[in-house]
């Protein structure tokens, strides 16, 4: 057993865990658990646990299914809301998924593909560090239990109570967070009544990716326990400013900061400039993995702080990339703005890391920022500056996705397929669909 698995074990002991969830995620991002007891651990650690992966969407493919998880000791937490009465606690480790026949890593696991892009970095020389800013909606319930889309708050932008009636749930989930080993950095009550943002500290990738997946599990579940329904659906309400999860990333170099030049008028490198060429590049079809969801382009239109147009700047938000001030140059990073935190956390990350090293490799050169507000310019001035425009529908972005092998290339055959098949069901299903807002538009009219 490593170090890291002899420690797990003593904690399990220290605190009494009788149960271990054993967590990774699907195609979608959805968390997956096989709960084993404790007694289990060692086991898990030298042989892995079995189990049968044709029922996760996205990992079935015939005489595939019989697959291992594999926990990753450094990822043990001890579940906060799961204290019990009798001093026994439930505990977690997030695990890769590996493939039974051939001992490998499975193709079709977005921590796996995560990983493989990582590595590539590191081939390169790079340490990835990532933060991501997901925000969220607290809504009630109705009387039989289903969430709506009423907010329990009248807040709006870095209200304070008595008016964020919602800040001692935010108080709570941050300290779910901190129980599962999170550090906070600031949290805030974002523009839309009922809409919150709490920022985490950056982490490498990897870790960052798991945290995602943990900081939806722990909002969630302590939103419930409050009888509100935490949502990270992108845009529920109409006309109102929807949950983006602005994602700001660096590349270390040797514990030095790649990103950072002192001499450049932004503070940033030529490698910095490149990776922000690399991600313009490749947006179209970054944003089929980062927006991942039919309700996602509802959010990326203009007026929102959402973007919504392929430009980088130094100061405005209605761009795609932008460079937040620093105050060390150990914080010089970019911020991609398009992603929204319905997306599969190691995915996104996978295809924006890919994207940006592309521009590296390919040593792309990036285009003069844009201070101006762009939500503002015509299609004329927007040509003028060369600025493209995000795909605006998800099948769109599925069709860019397809065209882009550097995208492609970062998933892995597997991972496209099954993703790709699941949008166009979703798109399909759509399309066959009648909205709310097509019988108010329509029903009484004709
Ligand atoms: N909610 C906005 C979005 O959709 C971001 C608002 C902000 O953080 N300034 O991305
Ligand atoms: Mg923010
Ligand atoms: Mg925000
Ligand atoms: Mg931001």
């Amino acid at each position: 057993l490593s170090t890291d698995a002899r420690r797990v074990l003593e904690r399990i002991d220290e605190h009494n865990v009788d149960f271990l969830r054993l967590q990774f995620t699907d195609i979608l991002g959805t968390v997956k658990n096989v709960s084993i007891p404790a007694s289990q651990a060692e086991k898990a650690f030298t042989e892995g646990i079995y189990f049968d992966g044709s029922s996760i969407e996205g990992f079935v493919r015939i005489q595939e299914s019989d697959m291992r998880l594999k926990p990753d000791p450094t990822t043990f937490a001890i579940l906060p809301w799961r204290d019990r009465d009798d001093g026994t606690a439930s505990a977690r480790l997030i695990c890769d998924v590996m493939n039974t026949s051939t001992g490998e890593p499975f193709d079709g696991d977005p921590r796996g593909v995560l990983r493989r892009v990582l590595d590539r970095a590191e081939g390169m020389g790079y340490d990835v560090n990532a933060a991501p800013e997901p925000e969220f909606f607290l809504f009630e319930h109705d009387e039989e239990g289903r969430a709506t889309t009423k907010t329990n708050d009248a807040g709006g932008y870095f209200d304070l109570a008595p008016k964020d009636l919602a800040s001692d749930v935010r108080r709570d989930i941050i300290y779910g967070l901190e129980d599962m080993g999170f550090d906070i950095e600031a949290s805030h009550h974002e523009v839309a009544q009922g809409q919150h943002e709490i920022n985490f500290e950056y982490d490498d990738a990897l870790t960052t990716a798991d945290n995602v997946a943990t900081f939806r599990s722990v909002v969630r579940a302590i939103a419930a326990q409050h009888d509100l329904h935490a949502t990270f659906m992108p845009k529920p309400i109409a006309r109102v400013n929807g949950s983006g999860m602005h994602t700001h990333l660096s590349l270390f170099d040797d514990g030095e900061n790649a990103f950072h030049d002192g001499a450049d008028e932004f503070d940033l490198s030529e490698t910095a400039k490149q990776f922000v060429a690399g991600i313009l590049d490749h947006a179209p079809a970054v944003t089929a993995i980062c927006n991942p969801t039919i309700n996602s382009y509802k959010r990326l239109v203009p007026g929102y702080e959402a973007p919504v147009y392929v430009a980088w700047s130094d100061r405005n938000r209605s761009a795609l990339v932008r460079k937040p001030a620093a105050r060390t140059p150990a914080a010089s990073r970019v911020e991609l703005r398009s992603p929204d935190p319905s997306c599969n956390p190691y995915l996104a990350l996978a295809v924006m890391i890919a994207a940006g090293i592309d521009g590296i490799e390919r040593e792309l050169e990036a285009p003069d920022p844009v201070r101006e507000n762009i939500y503002e310019f015509d299609e004329e001035r927007r040509a003028e500056y060369g600025i493209d425009t995000l795909p605006t529908t998800l099948a769109e972005s599925i069709d860019a996705l397809e065209a882009d092998e550097v995208v492609l290339d970062a998933l892995g055959d597997h991972v496209t397929e099954t993703f790709v098949a699941a949008k166009r069901e979703e798109v399909t299903d759509y399309r066959v669909s009648v909205s709310e807002w097509e019988k108010d538009r329509y029903l009484e009219t004709f």
